[in-house]
């Protein structure tokens, strides 16, 4: 079978895990550790150019997120191709997310925190939730999918958890030396980056890292809500 991985990143879309998760993916990948991304929906509803056709901006896309994930060391990059601003909660999804778990193994997973009150993308909603479902108790449980087992994939246990974007973080990583790399590999979104009209994204971004890291004694942080889980 394929593979292990020690953190895998489940993003709803081309992007969002540049965002949330790239500051600590650069340093992890920089420690060696292999870091894979699922890549949920194919981002075809992200622009405001009326002329640009969504099949054409879902190939561009699908550059774009391989071109950063490889400036980041990421070893893996799985698109599921499911349509923008149209992903379910279905069994389905959740089975193709156990599937990856199962195949992978890894001891970390990265997602959307399902739980922002309000307004909060719909497909970085469902993501986060079947993403939760999928690890507990589909991905550990041995009668879940007789048809994986069939198929060699043994039941799998995640250690930990970090959802990116919580309302209330509990935990904070130091991307004081890896903003850089982040910056480098969020500039690979051309597509999303030059769609913005206020070019005022990258100091944005530093105040928003300066923020979150607030109270510690470095300078720039991505924050979680992470969960240790006990099996
Ligand atoms: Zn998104």
């Amino acid at each position: 079978m394929t593979e292990t991985a020690h953190v895998m990143v489940v993003t709803p879309h081309p992007d969002d895990a540049e965002f949330g998760v790239a500051g600590t993916v650069a340093h992890w990948t920089s420690e060696g550790k292999d870091v894979i991304y699922v890549v949920c929906t194919n981002g075809d509803k992200g622009t405001n150019d009326p002329d640009m056709k969504p099949d054409e901006l879902a190939r561009i896309r699908e550059r774009e997120q391989l071109e950063a994930a490889k400036l980041l060391g990421v070893r893996d990059v799985i698109f599921l191709r499911h349509a923008d601003q149209a992903l379910e909660d279905t069994p389905e999804f959740r089975k193709e997310l156990v599937r990856l778990i199962r195949t992978y193994k890894p001891e970390i997973m990265v997602t959307a925190d399902p739980y922002r009150r309000y307004i909060w993308h719909r497909d970085h909603r469902i993501t986060g939730r079947v993403t939760l479902d999928a690890i507990f108790p589909y991905a550990r449980d041995f009668h879940s999918y007789p048809d994986l087992l069939e198929e060699g994939l043994q039941p799998h246990k995640v250690k930990e958890v970090l959802l990116w974007s919580a309302e209330q973080p509990n935990y904070r990583t130091n991307i004081t030396d890896t903003f850089v790399t982040k910056m480098a590999a969020l500039r690979c979104h051309r597509s999303q980056i030059n769609d913005n009209p206020s070019t005022g994204w990258e100091e944005w971004l530093r105040e928003r890292h300066t923020m979150l890291a607030q109270g510690e004694d470095y300078e720039l942080a991505e924050a979680f809500y992470r969960i240790e889980i006990q099996w």
